[in-house]
This record gives structure tokens, C-alpha cells and sequence, in this order.
């Protein structure tokens, strides 16, 4: 399979989940193979999104758990909290995950060089460095940027890639944007004790989650302490001689305080220099790479995979794309990735998590033909936490097929709960299956059988 009129027979520029995995299983198939990135192995996900995140998350919960525990007979002498304590832990995980997929890398014999690479031609990339490499097929995996706002003191704001690095908790955050990164942030910065305030440009939080499972979370984020600010946009930063910041909104008199600016509005392909023009690959209006179903560009040796043709900003397309593209090229299997049916979640405080179609979409789809079940209850553990905070399930049902469309919960550990109803759903289970399916009893999960 090997072609010895190139250096390798696949290149990859990118080492994060889509890279990792295409670089491993093809040369799994005996693909001389090389990856460069510029960064850190492992990309978005594990050096600066997923992981990191939700190890602040599970650090954040601790405020609740320790106030519960006297509930539960403990004392809790002292209770104090040391973001640098948290801050270093989290990024020592990083780093043994960072070395983990450098094992990966070395254990299947992918080549790796820590350093930009730019395309020159179809089969021809140049490292930052100088050297000169061809290969048979290239492969784009270079993943997503946050998207900054083009307004005077910009540079004083932080975005996700740098939260995770802040030298002190912030007293007062303010964050730009209501989608999974800034609720995700307003919930541990919120836990940790910071006064947060969310400032987006609509008055949507969470924009194509469901409407109930939205509203539900703004309720209890708003009772917890978040403020909201819609239809509002930044128009300035001003930083302060004590270091602290003013952010000043568009149409408001009075600025915000804050000693953290986190923008959360978005992210773009990270397609610039990268030199896809020498190989004539044609970009979409967002700056990402369009390809087709097969992950090939417009020139056929290069191919891209994850966030960079901005299809499913998700870390398990990312890997499914890149396993797929593999399997096709090296190991001549047609595998196909299924875009339906992705479970997502966003690591809220409360949670929340969906796979389907949301009420709204069902509707759009099939008019009047629509069953909703809903379950609103008060999990166990508020009620005896004092907590008045509710979780929500919903289902989602065809009238006439009884297939369940979509299932969307909020509430403690929703996500863990989802995943396993996802599978239900990309099954194209009915209702009436989820009736004949016995409680676990007692469980939160034990909802999504019990609606009437
Ligand atoms: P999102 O797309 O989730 O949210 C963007 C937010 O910014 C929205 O509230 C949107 O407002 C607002 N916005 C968009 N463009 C502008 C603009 N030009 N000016 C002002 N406001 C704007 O983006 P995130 O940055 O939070 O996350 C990026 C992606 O990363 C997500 O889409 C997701 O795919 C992925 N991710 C997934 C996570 C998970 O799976 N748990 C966690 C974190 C990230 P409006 O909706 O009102 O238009």
C-alpha cells in the first residue's frame, strides 16, 4: 500500500481527537504516517476544553456537596477554597493526558513534529521549521478558534483557551454569549463564589436545546445568583489602574464590573495560513473546509475532519470522522459517520442533555402528530438538601409511529442518564417500550419510564 514516491502516505496537520485517531488507525493499517501540531497532543478537547472543564466542574460541586454534608451528619470544620490548588491539578491531568496520547502516537509508530505545518501543493507540506514533506493524502484536523469581538479592549478579555490559566479566582466575571461554553463557565465560576453576569446579543440561552429544558435552567442559574443581560453587546473594555475591568454595553449607561472578561461567542475553523489556497481547496462562508461525505475537499488528496469543516463542533464526530476517514483510505472499508441522532450535553450547573428533536423541531415536522410526556420532580437529593431546584425530563413521541424522537432531560448527572436513552432513540424505540421497561428504583433515570 505503501508509495515510495512520497515520505509518507498520510500527513496530518492537527494532533487533537479527529488527527490522533485518523494517524493511528491508519497506520494501524501499515500507513506510514506523520502528525504536526503546534501546540500540545490532544488538541481542544483534552489541553483546553472537554477535560479541563469538566474537572472544573466536578471542582466547582464540592461547594454544594460540603454544604449538604452536615445534612448528612458530617462537620465540616473549615470550608475554604484555593483556585491555584484546583487550577494545578487540573493542568498536571492535562499533562498526563498530553503524555498519554503521545504514547499513543509513539506506540503505533505515527511520527510526530511539534511544529506548524503549512500546505504547499496537493501532496507537499512545510514545517515552521523549514523541512519539506510529501505524502500521498494530507489530512486537515486543525480544529476551531474562539471568535473575538472586534471592539476597542479586546485584548483585555480572556477566552476559553486561557481560563483555565487564570493567576486568581476572579471576584466578578463577566462572560459574552449564552452557549455551552458560557453557561458551562457562569455555572463553576458561580459555584466557586465569583458574581457572574451573562451578557448576550438575543435573549435565547442554549439556542436549539429544547424550550422547556432552557427555561428551566435560566430559572435555577437566575435563583442561584447569575445575572443576565440580553439584547445587550459589548461596545468597550476599559481596564482600571487597580487591574480591574469596565465593560461598557451598547445603548447602557452604566458600565459592569468585572476582574474577568470571558468571550464565549463562538468558534471558527482555524483555517488561516495554513496555505489551503496552493492546493486550491475551497472554503465556506464561516472560513471552514468544505468537504464532502467521504471528509475529501475540493483537491482530492487532502482531506479534513472535526472542527474545521464546522459541521459538529463535538469532540465524538471529530474521532468518528477521523476513524471513518481512515478506515476508507487505508483499510478499504466504507464506514460512514451517521449525523443522526447526536447526544449533546452542556455541563451547566444544573446539567442539562439532549439527543433528537426538540419539541419545536417535532412540531416543524410533523404538525399536530406530536405526544409530549413530561416529568418535573424534585430529585431526592434537593429535597434533602433543602434545595427547592427541580429537574425536568421530556420525551418527545410521533403519535402515530409511537417512536420517541427525542429525549431531553435537565438535572443532577442528566448527561450520564442520556447517554443510555440515546441509544433507545437511534434504535427508533417506541414509548410503549419505554412503559414496559421496569424503574430502577430509586434513580432519577427511572423518570424516563415512568411518564404517563
Ligand atoms: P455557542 O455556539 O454554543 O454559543 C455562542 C453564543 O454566542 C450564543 O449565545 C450566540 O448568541 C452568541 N454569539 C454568536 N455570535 C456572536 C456574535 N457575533 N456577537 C455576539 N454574540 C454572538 O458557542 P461556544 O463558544 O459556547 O462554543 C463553541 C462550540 O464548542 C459549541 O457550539 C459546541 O459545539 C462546542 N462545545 C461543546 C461543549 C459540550 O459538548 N459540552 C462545551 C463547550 C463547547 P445567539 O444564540 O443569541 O445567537
Amino acid at each position: 500500500m505503501t508509495d515510495p514516491a512520497y515520505d509518507y502516505d498520510l500527513f496530518v496537520i492537527g494532533a487533537g481527537s479527529g488527527g490522533v485517531r485518523a494517524s493511528r488507525i491508519a497506520a494501524g493499517y501499515g500507513a506510514r504516517v506523520a502528525v504536526a501540531e503546534e501546540y500540545r497532543v490532544g488538541g481542544t478537547c483534552v489541553i483546553r476544553g472537554c477535560v479541563p472543564k469538566k474537572l472544573l466542574v466536578y471542582g466547582s460541586h464540592f461547594a454544594e456537596e460540603l454544604q449538604d454534608a452536615a445534612n448528612y451528619g458530617w462537620t465540616v470544620e473549615k470550608m475554604t477554597f484555593d483556585w491555584p490548588t484546583l487550577r494545578d491539578a487540573v493542568a498536571k491531568d492535562v499533562d498526563r493526558l498530553n503524555a498519554a496520547y503521545t504514547n499513543t502516537l509513539n506506540s503505533n509508530k505515527v511520527e510526530h513534529f511539534l511544529e506548524r505545518a503549512t500546505i504547499t501543493g496537493p501532496n507537499s507540506v512545510k514545517l515552521a521549521s523549514g523541512r519539506e514533506i510529501t505524502a500521498k493524502y494530507i489530512l486537515v484536523a486543525v480544529g476551531a478558534w474562539p471568535v473575538m469581538p472586534e471592539i476597542e479592549g479586546v485584548e483585555h478579555c480572556i477566552t476559553s483557551n486561557e481560563v483555565f490559566h487564570l493567576e486568581s479566582l476572579p471576584r466578578r466575571v463577566v462572560i459574552a454569549g449564552a452557549g455551552y461554553i458560557a453557561l458551562e463557565f457562569a455555572g463553576i465560576f458561580n459555584a466557586l463564589g465569583s458574581h457572574v453576569t451573562v451578557v448576550n446579543r438575543s435573549e435565547t440561552i442554549l439556542r436549539g436545546y429544547d424550550a422547556a429544558l432552557r427555561d428551566r435552567l435560566l430559572q435555577i442559574t437566575m435563583a442561584r445568583g447569575i445575572e443576565y443581560k440580553f439584547n445587550c453587546g459589548f461596545e468597550r473594555v476599559e481596564k482600571q489602574e487597580d487591574g480591574s475591568l469596565l465593560v461598557f454595553m451598547k445603548g447602557q449607561p452604566d458600565p459592569l464590573h468585572a476582574d474577568a472578561v470571558l468571550v464565549a461567542t463562538g468558534r471558527r475553523p482555524k483555517t488561516d495560513g495554513l496555505g489551503l489556497e496552493n492546493a486550491g481547496i475551497a472554503l465556506g462562508a464561516h472560513g471552514e473546509i468544505v468537504v464532502d461525505e467521504g471528509a475529501q475537499t475540493s483537491c482530492p488528496s487532502i482531506f479534513a475532519v472535526g472542527d474545521v469543516t464546522n459541521r459538529v463542533q463535538l469532540t465524538p464526530i471529530a474521532i468518528r470522522e477521523g476513524h471513518a476517514f481512515a478506515d476508507r483510505v487505508f483499510g478499504g472499508k466504507d464506514t460512514r459517520v451517521s449525523y443522526d441522532c447526536i447526544p449533546s450535553a452542556v455541563f451547566s450547573q444544573p446539567p442539562l442533555a439532549s439527543v433528537g428533536l426538540n419539541e419545536a423541531q417535532a412540531r416543524e415536522k410533523l404538525g399536530s402528530n406530536v405526544k409530549i410526556f413530561t416529568s418535573d420532580f424534585r430529585p431526592m437529593k434537593n429535597i434533602f438538601g433543602h434545595r427547592p431546584e427541580r429537574g425536568l425530563y421530556k420525551l418527545v413521541v410521533d403519535a402515530q409511529t409511537d417512536k420517541v424522537l427525542g429525549v431531553h432531560l435537565i438535572g443532577p448527572d442528566a448527561p450520564e442518564v442520556l447517554q443510555a436513552a440515546a441509544i433507545a432513540v437511534k434504535a427508533g424505540l417506541t414509548k410503549a417500550d419505554f412503559d414496559a421497561t421496569v424503574a430502577l428504583h430509586p434513580s432519577m433515570a427511572e423518570e424516563l419510564v415512568l411518564m404517563r
